[in-house]
């Protein structure tokens, strides 16, 4: 696998991602029952998220980079019950987004880069930030490739108020940036 230099620019994006310590944390308050409700009003009775009740939990697939090597850790997360309509939620914590492996801090490190620069394609980006899987069990649908950084942009596009750091960081970055349209 290539690997890029630390005196490359490139090397930075190689090091947004959470960390296992972040994950390991998260789960632990999970445990504990001690994480926030951040959710938003429930969609099918709006019932306000203070009446939430902790109902369980869930385990989650997380891939974290580590010397531009993508490792899963196992992280919990908190199921909520909307006492009016007995629905449940997923809580996140605020580095993983509903169906993304990858951590926020990558992928918004990976989103900004590209909006950043206008004449780079995914595959560039992707030949320049290579990021690989250990060579262990089902390895190859970890290795990150173009089609996955495509698919973020899509989604930063589409979220709300989960996102809205990540959309910031890109408006900030490209100004002309088409997101939000
Ligand atoms: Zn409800």
């Amino acid at each position: 696998m290539p690997y890029t230099g630390a005196s490359d620019p490139c090397k930075h994006l190689l090091n947004d991602t959470a960390t296992s310590e972040q994950i390991n944390q998260y789960s632990d308050q999970v445990r504990k029952g001690e994480t926030p409700c951040h959710l938003p009003f429930c969609p099918l009775c709006h019932v306000t998220p203070d009446h939430f009740k902790r109902h369980g939990k869930r385990q989650r697939k997380i891939l974290v980079i580590v010397e531009q090597v993508a490792h899963m850790v196992i992280g919990l997360l908190t199921c909520w019950k909307c006492p009016g309509c007995s629905t449940c939620f997923t809580g996140y914590p605020p580095f993983a987004l509903p169906y993304k492996q990858y951590t926020l801090p990558t992928i918004c490190a990976f989103s900004r880069r590209y909006a950043e620069n206008d004449s780079i394609t995914y595959r560039k980006l992707i030949q320049q930030n290579p990021i690989g899987s250990p060579q262990i069990g089902n390895a190859a649908e970890w290795q990150l490739d173009q089609s996955t950084v495509h698919r973020w942009i899509g989604t930063l596009g589409q979220f709300d108020t989960t996102t809205r750091k990540a959309q910031d960081l890109i408006l900030q970055a490209d100004p002309a940036s088409t997101i939000n349209s």
